[in-house]
């Protein structure tokens, strides 16, 4: 059982500092709100004055911050973590920064001669405290196995995604791609109300397709991802039905604003002399439209 300094007791890092009392480690908490501190002293936490004093004979320094500037402060500002940490211990920061800051932060601890990683987490407080958070652990594999004992406290499952910064770019990805699709999803849930359909209808039929279920898994695999760009449903349909739907959207006075975009990344895959390819042929077409070399002709 380790010895570790939790800095930052917020709706995801109290039950993660939590779960990790529960495992039978010892923390010293610290927070600027001495509520969120009191309450994890109630539960066996020491309370820490400062993050520099958090840090003070810990094997491991977790931070759990709103952004990257609040955890720039709390390792390097006045009273802060590096002021104390044994250049034995690993710093692990679990806020979602962005990768930038995290790779000048690795830099410098590393440049200090201090050990850290980053492992930013998926899911939600709900999943913090039943301890099922998916971490998305940025580290040396050494690093790596030396934080799963904890990280075994506060998630369900690790991914090791490939090295220090890469975690936090995985993370990133993730929520753009999760919060993209929320507003994705409110548009189809606003043009199935306006149109007078029952929502159940519409999600059990949307939850059944790649509407609900995404593409990773479902229409990639074995077509754009595998080289194959025959088509099982073309582009130019895709483009069709796509278009009848912002038009029906546009006669009960929905805005579209993500599947307006979205049509017109179709319209250039077209444009482009893949109309009749696999609708998965938006990727690839996005792929060498970015520069990146071109996989399938
Ligand atoms: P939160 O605002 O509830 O908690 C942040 C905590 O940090 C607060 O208790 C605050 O008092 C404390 N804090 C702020 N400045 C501080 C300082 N200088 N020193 C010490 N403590 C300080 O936020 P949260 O929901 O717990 O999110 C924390 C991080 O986790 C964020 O980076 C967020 O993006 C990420 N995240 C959140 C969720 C979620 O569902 N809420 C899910 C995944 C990741």
């Amino acid at each position: 059982m380790s010895t570790i300094g939790f800095i930052g007791l917020g709706q995801m890092g109290s039950p993660m500092a939590l779960n990790l009392i529960k495992g039978g480690h010892t923390l010293k908490v610290f927070d600027i709100n001495e509520e969120a501190v009191q309450h994890l002293v109630a539960q066996g936490a020491a309370a820490a004055s400062s993050p520099a004093d958090a840090a003070i004979d810990s094997e491991f320094v977790v931070t759990m911050l709103p952004n990257g500037t609040l955890v720039k402060n709390v390792i390097f500002g006045e009273n802060g973590v590096a002021s104390t940490l044994d250049k034995n211990a690993l710093l692990i920061d679990m806020s979602t920064i962005h990768p930038l800051e995290t790779d000048s932060l690795a830099k410098e601890m590393t440049a200090k001669g201090f050990s850290m990683m980053e492992a930013p987490v998926g899911r939600t407080s709900e999943h913090a405290v039943k301890g099922e958070l998916l971490i998305m652990a940025g580290g040396t594999k050494e690093q790596i196995e030396r934080a799963q004992p904890l990280f075994d406290c506060m998630g369900s499952e690790t991914v090791d995604c490939g090295g220090v910064g890469k975690g936090i770019r995985v993370k990133i990805i993730n929520n753009y791609m999760s919060i993209a699709l929320n507003a994705l999803s409110a548009e189809a849930a606003t043009l199935t109300e306006a149109i007078g359909l029952e929502w159940e209808t519409a999600m059990k039929v949307m939850s059944g397709t790649p509407a609900g279920k995404g593409h990773f898994t479902t229409t990639w695999p074995g077509k754009v991802l595998a080289g194959d760009l025959s088509p099982v449903f073309m582009v130019d349909l895709a483009h069709k039905d796509l278009g009848i739907a912002l038009d029906l959207a546009n006669q009960v006075n929905v805005p579209m604003p993500c599947g307006a975009a979205s049509r017109e990344l179709y319209s250039m895959t077209r444009a482009a002399g893949r109309g009749r390819q696999d609708w998965t042929a938006v990727l690839e077409h996005l792929r060498v439209t970015s520069g990146l070399e071109p996989k399938i002709q």
